[in-house]
């Protein structure tokens, strides 16, 4: 039957591309949560509603379609049939993004979603809650840590601004499913380590 690999961890870890990775080298499909969480964060400015109002929030969610899907092996978010693509990354979204994650119908209803994938085949999911939350029976739990100095490092490589260390004091500091080491799970603290050794701890530790 088919199984779930959980990839936690904070902010611009590197477990994006460990989990794009470990999902290739398996032939696993690859389940990228904060994408989710981004469509929703993406839709209140579209919608212009204030992601703070939780309420607003909602009252646009009944009215939204959410689609989640598979695509070449990847999962894709439609909102009312459109893909935001490449603004899913902006400024806009990374600021509103922790906030509209807070809101607990949010996280009930992609948590959902996020459990229906499994129907499709085994896959590699990451996120915050993905070992604690999502799947936490799930034996493959890896949670992915770097320093925080690191992990501006890495953003600012990567041409972004972005409000990680705010991000991740939200994300952590929420009443429901903050982000957490679940129960189970192997840290592999990459600071100190490249891409290629990461993806070859997070393979050893499904081996054992
Ligand atoms: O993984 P990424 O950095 O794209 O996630 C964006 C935001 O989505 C996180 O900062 C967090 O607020 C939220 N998120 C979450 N739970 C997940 C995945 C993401 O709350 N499983």
């Amino acid at each position: 039957s088919n199984f779930a690999v959980a990839i936690d961890g904070p902010a611009a870890s590197g477990k994006s591309t460990v989990a794009r990775r470990l999902a290739e080298r398996l032939g696993l499909i690859m389940i990228n949560t904060g994408a989710m969480y981004r469509a929703i964060a993406w839709a209140t400015i579209e919608n212009e509603v204030d992601a703070a109002d939780s309420a607003a929030v909602l009252a646009m969610l009944d009215k939204l379609e959410v689609t989640c899907g598979v695509k070449d092996g990847t999962s894709t978010i439609l909102i009312d049939g459109t893909d935001p693509g490449d603004a899913l990354r902006e400024d806009a979204v990374n600021s509103r993004v922790s906030t509209v994650a807070a809101i607990p119908e949010v996280r009930h209803l992609l948590v959902e979603k996020q459990r229906e994938y499994l129907k499709l085949g085994s896959l590699v999911m990451e996120g915050r809650d993905i070992g604690s939350v999502v799947f936490p029976d799930t034996p493959y739990k890896i949670y992915i840590d770097a320093s925080e100095e690191v992990r501006l490092a890495r953003r600012s490589a990567e041409g972004l601004t972005d409000v990680v260390s705010k991000r991740d004091e939200e994300d952590s500091k929420r009443k429901t499913s903050p982000l957490v080491v679940a129960e189970g799970a192997t840290v592999i603290d990459s600071s100190e380590m490249d891409i290629d050794e990461v993806v070859e701890a997070a393979l050893a530790t499904l081996r054992t």
